[in-house]
């Protein structure tokens, strides 16, 4: 469970919309996005629950990069780090090249999520597969 930054309004986890107002999630400084307690626009966290609110702060429940990035690294040939972010599909490909292949070509979806983890830790993937960005 989620608020609106904007309108304090309760959203799902699953939205990326608020539907009350239309702006995006996490976007607004009006209310805390924890809690929904009313907060100063220019707030550095909620005097209610202590979360942080910076502009662009990560959302409540997001991934880590760094647990991500880490994943990718080390166990990339099994899709461990696209299972934790949910992109399932992209997950599940590099498992079953992985496993199908009884491990002849798990140096290829190792490769691959190398790369992956490499561009989370980077920057270059900062989001998950939900679209919610990624926290440190
Ligand atoms: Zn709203
Ligand atoms: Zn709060």
């Amino acid at each position: 469970m989620v608020f609106c930054r904007n309108c304090g309004n309760q959203m799902d986890d699953i939205a990326n919309v608020c539907v009350r107002c239309g702006v995006q999630k996490g976007r607004g400084n009006y209310y805390c996005p924890n809690c929904g307690h009313q907060t100063a626009p220019d707030a550095a966290m909620c005097t209610q629950c202590g979360i942080g609110l910076g502009p662009g702060g990560a959302m409540p429940g997001a991934k880590s990069k760094l647990t991500a990035g880490l994943l990718g690294i080390f166990l990339g040939a099994f899709g461990v780090h696209n299972f934790y972010l949910g992109y399932t599909g992209k997950a599940v490909a590099q498992l079953l090249i992985t496993v199908l292949s009884c491990f002849i070509l798990s140096e290829v979806s190792y490769i691959w999520g190398l790369i992956e983890g490499i561009m989370i830790l980077t920057g270059s993937i900062n989001t998950d597969g939900h679209g919610q960005p990624l926290g440190e």
